[in-house]
């Protein structure tokens, strides 16, 4: 075999190939460029999801007639000065890669003005050769029209699915880009269609409520802004679901990071960690999060598309995001109510979301300020820690599952096994972070025999049953001697212990195991449905909820009460 230099048309339809591998690439690129060109206005239409033509527009700087040939060259750049660190990007593109590209893999036509040009100019290409050139009038900006995406590369079109799912593709991408700058206003058409309206008002909300619609936009908490000003080193805020309002895919937590769309796992991980046993096992929440950086620790040179980013501090902004969105949940939000509406639905148009980039990061004029979610007129601040519980007052038990109580907001019912399970698993963790907890030594050590399964899940979960208070030996063939058990278990300490191992089988609240071993024993422990309280006994037990740092779910993510307001009432008996 003969050794050669590919012909520039062949190297940059194989490099097209990383950048370009379908219509939605496509969209993101021109997307990106006219944001780095500070457009205020984007419009994309798309006929056949794509396949057939693209079109965006901007009204963007726009490129020097004299230059507009040379935009097409590979490596040229306007975005990357000569001694520039790679560390210091700014901009949504840098690498000149983009637009040879596309010409490399369909029939492009621009046309761009700079608005000091008299004039637009206007350049078309063909199976990546400039045919045609010329003046043309135009408005100050951009325009690109893409045809014919990968008619020369048959192998790459059998791998496109339909047309349908490519325009969900671009749409997709759209609206990662208007949720990224809210500032812009973003028009997608499919087939003369409009699918994305965005209102460029630079509001967060309202950006997401094109994306989300308006109801489960209007569902949605504030993240309590974080912004650490002394050392400029990271700046949070965004908006997050309450933990009632779920998907069932992590589809809908969307990262930016400097403004740029990312995909990262951890961090991810860390708005779900934020829930913490908030909720239901399989649900996730629908979270958008901006996260800001100083250039230097982010690397976007990971990937052809710029989607994935490395952290210097990935570790940091892991625990900021996560105690944000903890935060977010503990001060906003709302206790079910009954007879609210149920409201969240599924997305228009676009769906959901793959992705923006980010550039310099003006501050994004972020949301409607004080948001209070409608369905709680008793929402945050009413006693401190445990905004969103009022004081109550227990006025009686019913069918020995729930206790009955009363505030200015109307009337509350509390299930008495998932408000107690609450108290008892913060009071658990609480003992492991700032002391030893309570154990109670057995003055006869129990024995106890453990199945293969639970044998399975005691070495698993050791350390942290023992971080708890059990103190636990082998005893011979599957038998164990137990000296010591957490004070939480009141008798019978062999077979609390086999139960607290079932739970643990059947937990399907948090991943972090600390947590799943104090929700097990916490549901061990907590007073059973069909227990009678005393009076004295519903009032602790109240009392105890109030105090807990997120007193609306149990470790599990199920409600611990239901409100049915002064409000609602009034209304169903007709009092006004
Ligand atoms: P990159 O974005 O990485 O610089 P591209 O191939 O996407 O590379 O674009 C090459 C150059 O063309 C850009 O650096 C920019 O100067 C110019 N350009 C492309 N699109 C636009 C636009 N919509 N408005 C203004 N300038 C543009
Ligand atoms: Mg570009």
């Amino acid at each position: 075999m003969t050794i050669r230099v590919l012909f520039p048309l062949e190297a940059s339809r194989i490099a097209a190939g990383e950048v370009i591998e379908r219509p939605a690439s496509v969209v993101k690129e021109l997307v990106e460029n006219s944001l780095d060109a500070g457009a205020t206005q984007i419009t994309v239409d798309i006929r056949d999801g794509g396949l057939t033509s693209i079109r965006v527009v901007d009204d963007g700087c726009g490129i020097a007639g004299a230059e507009l040939r040379l935009a097409f060259e590979r490596h040229a750049t306007s975005k990357l000065q000569a001694e520039a660190d790679p560390w210091r990007i700014e901009t949504l593109g840098f690498r000149g890669e983009a637009l040879p590209s596309i010409a490399a893999a369909a029939d492009v036509e621009i046309t761009s003005r700079p608005s000091e040009q008299a004039e637009g100019r206007r350049l078309r290409f063909v199976a990546g050769e400039a045919v045609e050139e010329g003046p043309e009038a135009s408005p100050p900006g951009t325009a690109v029209a893409v045809r014919a995406l990968f008619r020369r590369q048959p192998a790459r079109l059998k791998f496109l699915r339909s047309a349908a799912s490519e325009a969900g593709h671009v749409g997709n991408v759209v609206s990662r880009y208007a949720l990224a700058y809210p500032e812009v206003r973003f028009t997608l058409r499919a087939d003369g269609r409009p699918a994305l309206q965005a209102p460029g008002t630079g509001d967060l909300r309202e950006a997401a409520a094109a994306v989300y619609g308006a109801q489960v936009v209007s569902s949605l908490l504030d993240v309590c802004p974080y912004e650490d000003v002394e050392r400029m080193e990271l700046a949070l805020q965004g908006l997050v679901s309450p933990p009632h309002v779920t998907r069932a895919t992590r589809n809908d937590i969307s990262l930016f990071i400097n403004r740029r769309w990312v995909r990262n796992r951890a961090l991810t991980f860390a708005v779900e960690e934020g829930y913490q046993g908030q909720l239901q096992s399989g649900r996730h929440p629908l979270a958008i999060v901006y996260v800001r950086l100083p250039a230097d620790d982010v690397d976007v040179n990971v990937h052809p598309a710029k989607a994935e980013v490395r952290l210097r501090r990935e570790r940091e902004v892991f625990g900021a995001i996560r105690d944000a969105v903890r935060a977010t949940l503990n001060v906003g939000a709302p206790v079910t109510e009954i007879a609210a509406p149920r409201v969240w639905g599924t997305p228009p148009a676009g769906g959901v979301l793959p992705g923006p980039e980010g550039s310099e990061v003006p501050d994004l004029a972020l949301a409607s300020p004080a948001y209070q979610p409608e369905l709680t007129p008793h929402a945050p601040g009413v006693n401190g820690a445990t905004a969103g519980v009022p004081m109550l007052r227990p006025v009686g038990q019913v069918g020995n599952l729930y206790v009955v109580a009363e505030s200015a907001e109307g009337l509350y019912l509390i299930d008495q096994h998932a408000a107690h399970e609450r108290v008892l698993y913060e009071r658990l963790l609480a003992a492991l972070e700032t002391s030893r907890p309570e154990t109670q030594p057995l003055l006869q050590p129990a024995t106890v025999e453990l199945t293969p399964r639970q044998q399975a899940l005691l070495s698993e979960y050791g350390d942290e049953l023992r971080a708890q208070g059990f103190d636990i030996e082998p005893f011979g063939e599957g038998a164990w001697a137990l000296r010591a058990v957490p004070s939480a278990i009141a008798a019978d300490a062999g077979k609390a212990f086999a139960a607290v191992l079932d739970l643990l089988d059947r937990e399907d609240g948090s991943s972090e195991r600390r947590h799943r071993v104090a929700a097990s024993l916490a549901c061990h422990a907590a007073v059973r449905a069909g227990k009678t309280l005393s009076g004295a006994e519903m009032r602790e037990l109240v009392e105890q909820l109030e105090a807990t740092a997120s007193p609306r779910t149990c470790p599990h993510g199920r409600p611990t009460m239901l409100h049915l307001s002064a409000d609602h009432l009034a209304r169903e008996f007709r009092r006004r």
